[in-house]
């Protein structure tokens, strides 16, 4: 016996129709706002996301999924999205269509950390980005659209929590003070800080270990009057879109590409692992990976962690309307044409096995949550007749012409809510 890898799994129903609810309500979502689905890879290059997510962050350095392939290549899993839509648009000049290039995409993301509540090491987000659009109404459509498309799924008492990271110019003096400030405390940082202090000290702000004493000791990012005026701008039009926010300067985002915007959804209902999504901008990124000066800004969602979220009320368990029987040797041909012809009159229709007992398919048929058993025995089968036994609440069995059983039992679903 085989079972699936650690941190992999099955997703069963009914949950994969939660899966399946929030995918479908994202993309009504993203049609309203003019985004369109980019399908990426799920294999590339690994040197993209080392170049492009950063050498020194958790998903690069720990998390990825990366191996050698039979040519010699270094190919990785993807553990994130931005990266495969960032090397697509350069790849296919997506910036000279014409068309704003508004993406989004749904599909699973790779990452090698400990399995537990809410973390997996394949997850699925649902993700946009919007590249070539430097104004702070980008920031405030992706995340109002983000927050619409949470309400649509019906998640309460999600917090939307907003900062600003500045610009490479704001970062580039801040990196000297922050420098600085650390070198007079390494022997504070934990290991991995101090190793990667010179490399990338503003990593230390994100670290788990860190971060809870640099957010208070730490001297905080002054941000540019150009980087201001765009904070203040995305808060002015999240106003507009009747959006609440937190300013918390405590946010940063553990990945290297972020400029300005950066802000996560949370959800203290979820407990420790409590971000259902996260974005920000990056005005910086594919210029830095070969395509032109186009300032950008997205998010992503963990699916996994909003159908955790939501359980039950996105989605019961979906039972049949009917559920066919045949009893009689003969019968099977006919009972399998009249499955054919409720499920053609759009009732959903289910059956077990035509050649098992009365009571078995009985049992069956209860099981399936059904509203109604069809029956064809002997008599009904000489007769041309189906007999309804309905399975909820204590109704008569009742007897119809065959040739009429999809719509009387559409006359008897009407105003039912089993
Ligand atoms: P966290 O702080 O929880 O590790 P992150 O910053 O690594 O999150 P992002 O890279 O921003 O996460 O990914 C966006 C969203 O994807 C997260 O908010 C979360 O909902 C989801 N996510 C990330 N990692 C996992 C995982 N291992 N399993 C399930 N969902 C995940
Ligand atoms: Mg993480």
């Amino acid at each position: 016996m085989i079972s699936s890898l650690r941190g992999f799994r099955d997703i069963l129903p009914p949950e994969s129709d939660r899966f399946a609810r929030i995918e479908a309500a994202a993309r009504e979502v993203f049609g309203l706002y003019g985004y369109r689905e980019l399908r990426i890879p799920t294999l590339e290059l690994k040197e993209l996301f080392v170049k492009s997510t950063g050498d020194t962050t958790d998903i690069v350095e720990k998390e990825m999924y990366a191996f050698t392939d039979g040519g010699g290549r270094e190919i990785a899993n993807r553990p994130e999205g931005t990266p495969g839509v960032v090397r697509a648009y350069i790849e296919h000049n997506l910036g000279q269509t014409g068309r704003n290039a508004k993406f989004f995409y749904i599909g699973s993301m790779f990452r090698a950390e400990r399995p537990q509540a809410g973390r997996f090491r394949e997850f699925e987000q649902i993700g946009t980005e919007h590249i070539g659009n430097p104004t702070p109404a980008a920031d405030a459509e992706n995340i109002s659209m983000l927050v619409r498309l949470l309400e649509k799924t019906g998640a309460e008492g999600c917090s939307v929590e907003l900062n600003s990271l500045g610009c490479s110019e704001c970062r580039k003096a801040y990196r000297g003070v922050l420098l600085a400030f650390l070198r007079e405390r390494t022997e504070k940082l934990c290991d991995p800080c101090r190793g990667r202090l010179e490399r990338n000290p503003l990593r230390a702000l994100d670290c788990k270990t860190d971060a809870p004493w640099l957010k208070t000791e730490a001297p905080k990012l002054p941000l540019c009057p150009a980087c201001l005026e765009h904070f203040d701008g995305v808060q002015r039009l999240l106003g507009a879109a009747g959006i609440t926010y937190n300013v918390n300067p405590g946010l940063v985002r553990g990945l290297d590409y972020y400029t300005r915007t950066v802000f996560e959804v949370r959800s203290a209902a979820l407990g420790s692992q409590d971000a259902v999504a996260g974005g920000g901008r990056y005005d910086d990124l594919v210029r830095s990976m070969g395509g032109p000066a186009a300032p950008a800004v997205g998010w992503a969602m963990g699916v996994d962690r909003l159908v955790m979220l939501l359980g039950d009320k996105l989605a019961p368990d979906k039972a049949p309307k009917a559920f066919v029987i045949a009893l009689a040797k003969e019968a099977g041909d006919k009972a399998f044409e009249l499955l054919t012809r409720m499920r053609d009159a759009q009732i959903s229709a289910d059956f077990s096995d035509f050649t098992l007992s009365l009571k078995s398919q009985l049992r069956s048929a209860d099981k399936s949550g059904a509203s109604f058993a069809l029956l064809i025995g002997e008599d009904e089968l000489k007769a041309g007749t189906v007999a309804v036994k309905p399975l909820r609440g204590n109704g008569e069995q009742f007897t119809i012409p065959a040739a009429d059983a999809p719509s009387k039992i559409k006359e008897q679903l009407k105003g039912r809510v089993d």
